[in-house]
């Protein structure tokens, strides 16, 4: 999904409203900080930003265990859409059954918040990155990824792969130190993989190409983030074709559908297994109440519909875990079928 591309489109963005939320959220996190540390010392009050930073430091990051290998659900951010997802989600199948889903699962029918998860493994002494966020392009709300590895002890110098699930800008805005188009890689130790279907249809792909109904505009700049990417990781990335093994049971998986390579990474801790799936749903409603519903951020929203229909089906008769990049965080769940669909159940937190 392209969020950026998507908000212009809808002329959202973060409300001033949100933002001031967020602002909010932090004072009262850490009001409740501070009431706790009074039974041992009284506690200064602190100021808006430095509460801000406490909330932030004392969130968003979440480790579940699968088995053998440690998984971290890492949020990047979230963003907000005013108006309703129609007809970015359900063009084809109208706005009521898209507001009936919504309504199902007790969600807005006007108002839509993005969710961005950045998935962390470590198995085997190997560390791992799924995806690297929106970067710090996309304001306040966005680019959290650098100070949550921080938080955990994590060094970008120690992280040794960075799967690129796809290259749609949300997935790749933390590529570069700032953020930018330009300048040193994050992870400069890290070795790239990306799947080779991917990496040719980016490199080969004009606007025409790109067959959502979305603004040329918005298509151009995703190719020209795309190529940006290829660029910035030339000589650093191994290009998959199939199933790759990681090792320390991890392994590339392509799901294609979203986009012509978009890859899954599956989690083997032996006695439990986890499907970290990336953009093969975008919404925890409307992709499960109707996954065959058209999405226009899909490159081919026809493809994307059917395959998306599979793997939700897939995904619950199978009762995988998974870990989806768009969920609310912490983002880990399962499917469950639901009359007519499907809908997302998230697992309780395990402390
Ligand atoms: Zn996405």
């Amino acid at each position: 999904m392209n969020i950026q591309a998507m908000e212009a489109a809808r002329g959202g963005g973060l409300s001033r409203r949100e933002a001031m939320g967020l602002l909010g959220a932090g004072v009262l996190s850490a009001t409740a900080l501070g009431q706790g540390a009074t039974a041992t010392a009284p506690a200064a009050p602190a100021s808006a930003p430095e509460a801000e930073r406490i909330a932030f430091e004392n969130s968003g990051v979440y480790r579940r265990r699968v088995g053998s290998i440690e998984v971290f659900a890492i949020d990047d951010g979230s963003s907000f859409m005013d108006g309703s997802p129609f007809p970015l989600w359900g063009s084809d199948a109208g706005k009521e059954k898209v507001d009936a889903a919504l309504r199902r699962d007790l969600l807005p029918t006007l108002g839509t918040r993005f969710y961005f998860q950045v998935t962390l493994i470590r198995a085997a002494g190997m560390t791992v990155l799924v995806d690297l966020g929106n970067g710090t392009g996309q304001g306040p709300a966005g680019g959290k990824l650098m100070a949550r590895l921080a938080q955990i002890g994590v060094r970008p110098e120690q992280i040794d792969a960075v799967v690129l699930s796809h290259l749609h800008p949300d997935h790749l805005g933390g590529l570069r130190v700032g953020g930018g188009v330009s300048g040193a890689l994050a992870f400069d130790k890290a070795k790239y993989y990306l799947h080779k279907a991917e990496h040719d249809f980016w490199t080969r792909a004009g606007v025409a190409d790109i067959k959502g109904q979305i603004p040329d505009a918005f298509k151009d700049n995703m190719l020209k983030g795309a190529k940006g990417v290829l660029e910035g990781i030339k000589g650093k990335v191994e290009l998959i074709d199939g199933v790759h093994q990681l090792g320390g049971g991890v392994r590339i998986e392509p799901l294609p559908g979203h986009t012509p390579g978009h890859c899954v990474v599956r989690v083997d801790g032996t006695s439990e297994r986890l499907l970290v799936m990336a953009d093969a749903v975008h919404h925890s409603s409307l992709s499960f109440r109707d996954p065959s519903m058209r999405v226009e951020f899909d490159v081919d929203p026809a493809e994307g519909a059917t395959r998306r229909a599979a793997f939700v089906k897939q995904a619950a008769d199978d009762g995988t875990l998974c870990l989806g990049y768009h969920m609310p965080f912490p983002a880990i769940g399962r499917v469950a079928r639901d009359g007519d669909g499907y809908r997302w159940v998230p697992e309780g937190w395990r402390w």
